[in-house]
């Protein structure tokens, strides 16, 4: 199974903003590298660049794969059945990003981050209507009850989880049970439930050359 690998951090500097990739790091901003060095990485991150309309369409595909952490095929498969769907591309294309498995165990709290989501799903611990998952970009539908069933080894981690994790709000489009470790997906997120900066219909103009 593909993912990204690399400096982490470097990426939300390319970017300018926070993409949270890293898990507990992110919400600190002593620690955080986009609120220490606010310029791009490398030797010339800091001269003034004017970036084409294509750049700025291609820069927000980008953004979209790193915050999911998903690479260009699956990128490409999910525009695909975005724009044959019906509704508007944009949006139904950043629903299948938020319904994939990694996503909601992320926004469950049931993880730092995405890519720590993806262990828990990867390590069998992770069960969608009794059964186990261990397939990150398993689409979810609505009325799915997702459950980690935790064992000795990941017993601490979750409960340290927990202590960190309780201020972080669980999305109204999604039900969780953070003692219980479950959740059920209610339905689907509205262009305004989603928390980020993803312009979406940037994207869309980029397929659309
Ligand atoms: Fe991005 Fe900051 Fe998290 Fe690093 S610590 S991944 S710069 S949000």
């Amino acid at each position: 199974m593909a993912r990204l690998i690399g400096a982490k951090c470097k990426l939300c500097r390319a970017y300018g903003e926070k993409l949270f990739l890293k898990g507990q790091r992110c919400n600190n901003d002593a620690k955080c590298s986009v609120t220490k060095r606010s310029f791009p990485p490398g030797q010339h991150g800091k001269r003034r660049r004017k970036m084409s309309n294509y750049g700025t369409q291609l820069k927000e595909k980008q953004k979209a794969k790193r915050i999911y952490g998903i690479l260009e095929r699956q990128f490409n498969k999910y525009f695909k059945i975005a724009e044959r769907s019906k509704g508007v591309t944009g949006h139904v294309l950043l629903q299948m990003l938020e319904r994939r498995l990694d996503n909601i165990i992320f926004r469950l709290c049931f993880a730092y981050s995405r890519p720590q989501a993806r262990q828990l799903v990867r390590h069998n611990y992770i069960y969608v209507n009794n059964k186990k998952v261990n397939i990150p970009s398993a689409m979810l539908k609505k009325g799915d009850v997702i459950e980690v069933r935790a064992n000795e080894g990941t017993t601490k981690r979750i409960s340290d989880l927990r202590k960190e994790l309780k201020e972080r709000p669980i999305p109204k489009w999604i039900e969780g049970d953070k003692a219980a470790l479950k959740g059920t997906l209610k339905g689907l997120p509205a262009k305004e439930d989603l928390d980020f900066s993803i312009q979406e219909q940037l994207i869309v103009e980029l397929y659309s050359k």
